[in-house]
């Protein structure tokens, strides 16, 4: 079949006046920008609450996939476009039915099917109203596909008719994210680690229009620079969605080692992860971030049961901590990574700093009192080596 446009539809109806209008107008940024990525010409159109794009000499396959990457979008509609019969001052309501049982014929080869039809008429100076036109139209289709049946109630092709300047005709829906436009909420700090959960969990808080800038504690030579290339890949995914993600990389094996000196080797893991808290909670300040994001959820491993949680919980005093895998199962997080595209890259089998560390038997019931006094034998040198980690980020930018 070939398609001339796309009708888009979007949710969040309940955003209303001034900030429906920012909402579309991020939702049209944010499909230019993922449309300059595709062969083709496109112009976005907007009109009281729909928007359109008209394509030509497009791949409709690339097309779609780069627009499943916009968050805001629920679904989106392959249409064929017809031109109202301008010289003859006529609407032209054969014309009409013509191109709806082509549409038929071209999209539907098996037409065994219930169907009805929803006409919309935006135009009112169209000479038929839309109950004319559906009734008009089922007839047509009737007497043309005998194979067809009508069913008002739960048809399996809703062929929308919407007249307006010109005239669309589309049936299919193909689900978008959801969401909403990127650049309506803030931005974000995401300690992005080489595993399955953090993309996951960055992935989720950038679909609420949030903006993801993200952190990594690399620990070389202890981790490889494969490592490194795995979490430079997986903000890479994230960036199909959000356009760009700034990547600071911290070398923390100065401060990993110092832990690892002075302080219990049980509690390793969870002095390290409040270190890293501590560090990306100071940068996502000083970039002006409203919260930080982590993949944690709970019970999942030692580091992250409620008393753990807790203990890394308390050191950060700048932002909240958005933690959306929270109350969710492996395999749901295991889905979305798969969804998403960043499954591939997470189970890759390099190191991760926190595992070249870690105990035989972490403590899985920290109390922070005696973490924080623990804590103590860090003094005489830890500040200096936080400072330098921040003084030596390393700030990668990743566009898509
Ligand atoms: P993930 O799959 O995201 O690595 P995980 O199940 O391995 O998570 P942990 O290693 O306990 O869990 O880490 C919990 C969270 O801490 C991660 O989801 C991530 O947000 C953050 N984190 C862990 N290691 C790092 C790291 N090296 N750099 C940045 N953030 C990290
Ligand atoms: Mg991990």
């Amino acid at each position: 079949m070939q398609y001339h446009a796309f009708v888009i539809k979007y949710a969040e109806i309940g955003i209303k006046g001034k900030n429906r209008y920012i909402f579309e107008e991020a939702l049209v940024r944010q499909m230019r920008r993922v449309l300059e990525r595709c062969e083709g010409k496109f112009v976005i159109t907007r009109v009281a609450g729909r928007i359109y794009i008209e394509a030509s000499d497009f791949d409709f396959d690339e097309t779609i996939a780069n627009l499943q990457t916009v968050f805001g979008i629920t679904g989106i509609c392959p249409a064929v476009t017809i031109e109202r019969d301008e010289n003859a001052k006529l609407p032209d309501y054969q014309h009409l039915s013509e191109a709806v049982i082509k549409f038929i014929e071209g999209v539907y080869p098996d037409r065994h099917k219930t169907f009805k039809v929803k006409c919309r008429r935006v135009d009112k100076t169209y000479p038929m109203d839309s109950m004319e036109i559906d009734r008009s139209l089922g007839g047509d289709i009737l007497e043309h596909f005998p194979e067809m049946k009508v069913d008002v109630h739960d048809p399996e092709i809703w062929l929308n008719v919407e007249i307006r300047e010109k005239i669309n005709i589309f049936s299919e829906i193909i689900p978008g994210p959801g969401g909403m436009p990127l650049g309506t909420s803030g931005k974000a700090m995401l300690l992005l680690s080489g595993g399955i959960d953090s993309p996951v969990a960055g992935y989720m808080i950038a679909k609420r229009g949030v903006e993801i800038e993200a952190v990594y504690f690399n620990a070389p030579p202890y981790t490889s620079e494969r490592a490194r290339q795995k979490v430079v890949d997986l903000a890479g995914i994230i960036a199909k969605y959000t356009g760009k993600v700034r990547l600071h990389v911290i070398n923390f094996t100065e401060i990993q080692l110092y832990i690892y000196d002075h302080c219990p080797h049980d509690e390793l893991t969870i002095i390290m992860r409040r270190y890293m808290m501590k560090i990306a909670d100071r940068i996502a300040a000083s970039q002006n971030c409203l919260g930080l994001i982590t993949g944690e959820s709970i019970g999942q491993v030692a580091s992250q049961t409620m008393q753990s949680l807790l203990c890394t919980n308390e050191v950060v005093e700048d932002m909240p901590v958005y933690r959306p895998l929270i109350a969710f199962d492996k395999q749901d997080i295991v889905d979305i990574s798969l969804k998403i595209g960043a499954y591939d890259t997470s189970i890759l089998p390099y190191e991760d700093c926190c595992t070249i560390f870690v105990a035989k038997h972490p403590v899985t019931k920290p109390r922070a009192d005696i973490i924080r006094k623990h804590e103590l034998d860090l003094a005489d040198k830890i500040d200096e080596l936080v400072q330098t980690a921040l003084d030596t980020d390393e700030v990668v930018e990743i566009r898509k």
